[in-house]
């Protein structure tokens, strides 16, 4: 007997895989390796967490308002326009899943983030892998790509794991170019890292095709607990709201979620140590010869001689105790990305890989 077939593209999907997290017989491990906040969550999140275990009983919230309204309020933005996910993954599947199937494309960018081909696949749509240039978003090269059975365009801006991000004008000329019928997704998943930047709001407030993903899961220190969101036109927000499980997000996530996007000072802090750190941590490597790309977001995308230099260096690193991700799978073998952590967990690791470059100068 053979097992039943799943539906057309499934078995294409290559499992995601995530930023390692543990070290066998070591208890001092660094991991830096899932662009997590060093500072973990805000403290109200926690509270608000703990205080939902008295309401296990209860059923959660179906319309996330209260969630929503903190996020209109926090962003300027209509909570009516707002749909919350377990994750912004949830988000970019939902769209996938109500925009996309089989014989429709969906394209994303060369070193884009992995969940793009899955959802794309997932829905039994063709993935449509086109060039970045030197690490950056191409507009030229998606336009020149879509076609008129282009649905869906995902990019993250900034981007993982290349840290890099196109400018308003360039997101404005992509909306435009665009042909009839796709829609393009903004994952912002790092755009609260950039000062001055909406994620895309205001883009999409003059139109009907453009959509933007945000996460708890990095600046807010929740991605262990799994709540994203997602902004867009009245009537794509409708369309995913019919296939969104109604308690989706349970109270807890939702509590928590709230009280983490109203702790203002909170936020500010991490941002302000993320920004310092940053800096700290590529003028260090870029010293010892590991230059990098100036990061947009919470992490550093190292680049190293060769492949064999930046796999000595991960196995040289997994030594010292310091989790880094391999990026391999994203078209940068000769790359290692690096989370800017604390003060103390940057010095470590700018530390170990000055001794590893020493060690082989
Ligand atoms: C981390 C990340 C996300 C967030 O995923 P969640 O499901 O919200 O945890 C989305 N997009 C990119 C590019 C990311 O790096």
């Amino acid at each position: 007997m053979t097992a039943p077939a799943p539906q057309p593209g499934i078995m294409d999907i290559a499992p995601y895989q995530g930023g390692r997290s543990t070290l066998p017989g070591r208890d001092d491990v660094l991991k830096l390796s899932s662009n997590e906040n060093p500072f973990g969550p805000s403290p109200k999140a926690i509270e608000a967490y703990a205080r939902a275990a008295q309401a296990l009983h209860r059923y959660p919230s179906t319309d996330h308002v209260a969630l929503r309204t903190a996020i209109g309020e926090v962003h300027g933005l209509d909570p009516d326009r707002i749909i919350c996910g377990v994750g912004s993954d949830e988000i970019l599947h939902l769209l996938a899943q109500c925009y996309a199937g089989p014989g429709d494309e969906v394209i994303f960018t060369e070193h884009g983030f992995g969940i793009y081909r899955i959802v794309a696949r997932a829905a039994g749509a063709v993935p449509v892998e086109v060039p970045e240039r030197e690490r950056v978003t191409d507009v030229d090269a998606i336009l020149a790509a879509a076609t008129d059975r282009t649905r869906l365009v995902y990019i993250a801006n900034p981007n993982n794991p290349t840290g890099t991000m196109i400018g308003g004008n360039e997101l404005a000329r992509l909306a435009d170019g665009l042909p009839e019928g796709a829609i393009l997704v903004l994952d912002g998943a790092y755009a609260e890292f950039v000062e001055g930047y909406d994620g895309g709001a205001a883009l999409i407030d003059g139109r009907d095709d453009v959509v933007m993903t945000r996460t708890f899961s990095k600046l807010y220190g929740l991605g262990g607990l799994r709540i994203g969101w997602g902004y867009g036109p009245k009537p794509v927000i409708d369309v995913l709201n019919r296939v969104r499980g109604p308690f989706n997000l349970s109270q807890a996530q939702l509590d928590a979620a709230e009280a983490a996007v109203r702790d203002r000072a909170f936020a500010e802090r991490c941002l302000a140590e993320n920004r310092r750190m940053r800096a700290w941590l590529a003028e260090a490597l870029a010293e010892m010869g590991v230059p990098s790309d100036t990061s947009c977001a919470n992490f550093i995308l190292a680049r190293f001689a060769d492949v064999d230099e930046a796999e000595a260096c991960d196995a040289w690193l997994k030594d010292a105790g310091i989790l880094v991700r391999q990026v391999a799978g994203y078209k940068l073998p000769h790359c290692l990305r690096i989370t800017v952590g604390d003060e103390a967990g940057c010095r470590r690791v700018a530390h170990a890989i000055g001794q590893f470059k020493d060690a082989r100068a």
